[in-house]
């Protein structure tokens, strides 16, 4: 038997709950995995909620990502004792997630950690962190350079306080947008050089404004990703992956056709592996652990379902990690 959060089918909806779960009820794979650290995501807060049908399966355990060590395995490419890492690929949404004290997934789905990272601090990074980086890889990929001003919105989140520390670390003139104003010497702390004030994009904007930003990461997406479309400098690059702040995108076709701006979506659940691969070791090299560190806190597991709401309010600052059984190493 293990712990775990289990999310049931209702009437009315679902209903999550901690309990204990017997070892013969996980699903079929050919990696089992001790878990040893996991999250919480923004995307955990709606499967625990129920606020958004993010769960396909019901029972669920949810969580999107884990850390922790292989027990026992069929994949050649892994042994037990094996220090694993893993984002996506539906878990915690179509197959047993990481809130529990046990995983099994098939092999392809794991990546093994790199030296540099610890346990613990793999699940620091976790999904936000991962994917602050598959956005930073995409605005490279798209020609910005260290120097160039990149704009990071919701930069008191979890994919926000890790793109603004990576980015900062790497030369670039970081600026934060964040609707807490609070945050200000937060984000400032993590390297950014100027704090915008989400304000000033939440409303309907022109379709073209002053060219200001060679880069943006966006996870607001909806009124703020529009206006940070239009605020784009001629061939300069979004990174969009979020929604917190909607799912529209009132944006025209403007800074595209006539600034030759580049719209990058960045998904990280089913990125291929060799770009995971690449994005886990970057991490290892570009990301400041002491950053990342004073990103991090920490709740346990009889706290996550009390605590899902607050990430829909937008009250939670950086990452949150939940020990599952952080003696392993
Ligand atoms: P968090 O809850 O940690 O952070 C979200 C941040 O967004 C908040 O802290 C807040 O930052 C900002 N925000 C909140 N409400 C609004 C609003 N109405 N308009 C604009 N900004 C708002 O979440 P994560 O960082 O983990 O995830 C952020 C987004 O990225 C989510 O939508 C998530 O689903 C998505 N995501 C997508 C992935 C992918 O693969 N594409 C992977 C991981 C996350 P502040 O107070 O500083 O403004």
């Amino acid at each position: 038997m293990f712990e775990a959060i289990l999310i049931d089918k209702t009437e009315t909806g679902s209903q999550a709950r901690l309990t204990q779960v017997d070892e013969a009820q996980l699903p079929e794979a050919n990696v089992q995995i001790n878990v040893a650290w996991s999250t919480m995501n923004y995307k955990d807060a709606l499967a625990i909620t129920g606020a958004s049908p993010v769960v396909r399966s019901f029972p669920m355990v949810p969580g999107i990502d884990f850390s922790g060590v292989v027990e026992h395995s069929d994949d050649p490419a892994f042994n037990p004792g094996d220090r694993v890492v893993l984002n996506g690929w539906g878990v915690g949404e179509k197959h047993w997630g990481g809130l529990a004290g046990k995983a099994r997934v098939p092999g392809e789905w794991l990546v093994p950690l790199p030296e540099a990272i610890d346990l613990k601090r793999a699940m620091a990074i976790g999904t936000a962190g991962y994917t602050a980086m598959l956005c930073v890889m995409a605005i490279e990929k798209h020609g910005v350079i260290p120097g160039d001003d990149v704009l990071v919105t919701g930069a008191a989140g979890g994919v926000g306080s890790v793109a603004v520390s990576i980015l900062s670390s790497l030369g670039y003139r970081v600026a934060a947008m964040t609707g807490r104003q609070s945050e200000a010497g937060y984000l400032t702390s993590l390297g950014a050089e100027t704090i915008v004030d989400r304000a000033e994009y939440a409303q309907p904007g022109r379709p073209l404004a002053k060219e200001r930003w060679a880069g943006a990461v966006d996870v607001a997406g909806g009124q703020v990703l529009a206006n940070v479309c239009a605020a784009m400098r001629y061939r300069g690059t979004v990174a969009a992956c979020g929604l917190a702040g909607g799912m529209a995108l009132p944006v025209t076709v403007a800074p595209f056709i006539l600034r030759g701006v580049t719209l990058a979506g960045v998904d990280s659940v089913m990125c291929p592996k060799a770009e995971r691969l690449e994005a886990w070791r970057r991490l290892a090299h570009d990301l400041d652990l002491h950053k990342l560190d004073a990103v991090t806190s920490e709740i346990p597991l009889s706290a996550v379902i009390e605590t899902a709401p607050k990430f829909l309010e937008g009250q939670v600052r950086g990452r949150t990690i939940v020990p599952i059984a952080p003696e392993l190493a």
